[in-house]
């Protein structure tokens, strides 16, 4: 773990729709260049998981699998590890993919949704990097980033169709959940559930970085229209696994380089100070 943590502007997290694959270079996407391949970084956190680094139509992307969940590593833990490394590498622009349930009845099994705004019922919220810094959540997920992976989902359609907006549930798992919370969670407002939003959105806007997600619905949270059963889901990660990458990398490569990432103004110094002694 000696290798220096080089420089990149983009980063992918991959999540479950890609994790059935060797990403990026199984999805052998026109142009992708693998730089370097790394075992992982000591970090504060505890060892990181293995980096890729590529490079596509020059943009230096850094990604890694699953979020950077391993046995044995707490996902607080493991998403702390990846957004050092990413805040070290200086990323700006950070795309992020995984399954999801879908609460909202409208929705069906293959559709993609790109969330828009997120409910918090994680009790991962003290998750952070150290650096003090107050995160705004006005707009969790940044809307020029959401833009272009509307745009590749279109162009790398699917069985399902493209939702350009949704309240992301999160919850902590590794269960899913129980119908009466399903319920609960729809009218509260959300349209789709997983375990990846938090605490990712609250490390990318602590390290002022863009962060947005293309979420591909896998099956209907608990008591929502229909039971789901594990070979569809199973066969939706198998069948979907190369398009997740293709609209990824498809992203990726229409995003501009840019000096400052849009959303770092949403990233403030903390007004908290440390306590005065009385004299
Ligand atoms: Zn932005």
């Amino acid at each position: 773990m000696t290798a220096k943590i080089p420089r990149a502007d983009f980063a992918i997290i991959g999540g479950s729709s890609t994790n059935v694959l060797r990403f990026p270079e199984q999805v052998a996407f026109p142009g992708i260049e693998i730089l370097g391949v790394y075992a992982g970084w000591d970090t504060p956190f505890g060892p990181s998981p293995t980096f890729i680094l590529f490079e596509l139509a020059g943009r230096r992307t850094l990604t890694c699998a699953m979020h950077g969940w391993r046995p044995g590593v707490s996902r607080a833990d493991a998403s702390r590890q990846v957004f050092w490394v990413l805040q070290q590498a200086e990323v700006k622009q950070i795309l992020a993919e995984g399954g999801v349930g879908a609460i909202n009845r409208l929705l069906r099994p293959r559709d993609l949704v790109v969330p828009d705004d997120y409910l918090d019922f994680s009790v991962r919220k003290d998750v952070d990097l150290g650096t003090g810094r107050l995160g705004i959540m006005r707009e969790p997920f940044c809307r020029r980033l959401r833009q272009v992976l509307l745009a590749a989902a279109m162009t790398w359609p699917g069985r399902g169709r493209v939702f350009e907006r949704g309240n992301y549930v999160v919850t902590d798992g590794r269960h899913f959940e129980s119908r009466a919370e399903v319920r609960f969670f729809g009218l509260a407002g959300g349209d789709i559930i997983g375990q990846s939003v938090a605490p990712e959105v609250y490390l990318a806007r602590e390290i002022g970085a863009c962060y947005a997600r293309l979420e591909l619905v896998v099956n209907y949270a608990e008591g929502v229209v229909a039971d789901w059963c594990h070979s569809e889901l199973s066969d939706i990660f198998h069948g979907e696994a190369l398009l997740a990458g293709r609209r990824l990398l498809g992203t990726l490569a229409r995003l501009p380089v840019i000096p400052e990432p849009c959303c770092a103004e949403l990233s403030k110094g903390t007004l908290l100070r440390e306590p005065v002694g009385e004299d």
